[in-house]
């Protein structure tokens, strides 16, 4: 069995690793191409994600060099990874390809892994999934922010498996149903695991950034987390519909306790302190609540202006 493969590569400020990556990838395809299991029409996808240095320049030189074997689009600024990536996944499946693999520009996913994720589609995986071996290269506050993200993903009932990444493929069936989601601020992991297509998983070694820096900051992370949680799991709002149950029930409990010393032990309630205490508590928790309920406000909003995700400047053939 022989399936076009597209690999989407989201490009923001690479011109330090991209051509490096590709001529590597085209290796890679030409292996996976003499070895029959894709077509030799298979070819590359780039989305410039904004960049603003010489990554568009760099991925026409390489459409010039490769012909049709690279395609590619630019945005007209910064969408962000995931925007990328989906701009990604929908224009190959609109150009043509039976599964898409996705890997990033600076190629720290084991690229041999991908003719493993092309065995498993053949072997009937609509999803193939890579799970990272560790997560030796992050930052020590990447590293554990992201386990606590997939802790709190999983308690909100969103169980995706830990160390998950977006180095993945999505047969053209995954890619239809990704057409049918108008979503804007769609989050690709929860997304996937979501629709409940067959799944294997991959584990591959991810290896350290061969040159340039990473394009995440702490915002653009926090923003990304936030996004996931809110757009799949609507468990916070139930836990602060419960703490307000839990606190009326505690402040009847409170008053009977009052009253009781009021009347049958004759003496005057004190707790100043008690009081002060309570009160700060409480506005805190009230102004934490309200922030929890304004990002998923800010979730309704955008998604009902129904912008277009992202907007394309040019595209390559
Ligand atoms: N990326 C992107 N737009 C952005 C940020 C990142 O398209 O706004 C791309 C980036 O070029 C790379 C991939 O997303 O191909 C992953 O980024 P990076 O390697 O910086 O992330 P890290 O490995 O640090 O998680
Ligand atoms: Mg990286």
């Amino acid at each position: 069995m022989k399936s076009r493969l597209a690999i989407i590569i989201p490009c923001y400020n690479e011109e330090l690793v991209l051509k490096s990556t590709v001529d590597t990838l085209i290796k890679v395809l030409d292996d996976i191409i003499a070895k029959e299991k894709i077509t030799s029409d298979s070819y590359i996808y780039l989305v410039d994600d904004g960049s603003k240095d010489s990554t568009w320049n760099i991925i026409e030189d390489l459409h010039n060099t490769y012909g049709e074997r690279i395609k590619g689009t630019k945005f007209i600024r910064n969408y962000g990874n995931q925007k990328a990536l989906i701009a990604g996944l929908l224009s190959v499946n609109e150009i043509g390809c039976d599964c898409v693999v996705s890997i990033d520009a600076d190629l720290q996913q084991d690229e041999n892994a991908i003719e493993v994720f092309v065995d498993e589609f053949h072997k009937g995986a609509d999803i193939v999934s890579g799970i990272r071996n560790d997560r030796k290269t992050d930052s020590f506050f990447k590293k554990y922010t992201a386990l606590c993200f997939y802790k709190l993903m999983n308690i909100l009932g969103v169980k995706i498996p830990p160390n998950h990444s977006d180095f993945r493929l999505v047969s053209k069936r995954g890619l239809d149903i990704l057409s049918k989601y108008e979503e804007e601020g769609l989050f690709l992991r929860g997304f996937f695991h979501e629709i409940g297509l067959k799944t294997s998983y991959v584990h591959f070694n991810v290896k350290p950034r061969a040159l340039g820096s990473s394009k995440f900051n702490f915002f653009s992370l926090t923003s990304l987390a936030l996004n996931g949680i809110t757009a799949f799991s609507i468990v916070p709002l139930r836990i602060i519909a419960a703490c307000g149950v839990i606190t009326m029930l505690g402040s009847f409990l409170l008053a009977l306790e009052v009253i009781a010393e009021k009347y049958l032990f004759h003496s005057t309630p004190s707790g100043f302190a008690t009081l002060v205490i309570l009160l700060a508590f409480f506005g805190g928790l009230q102004i934490f609540c309200l922030g929890i309920i304004g990002e998923y406000l800010g979730q309704i909003f955008n998604e009902v202006k129904a912008r277009p995700r992202y907007i394309k400047d040019i595209e390559l053939f």
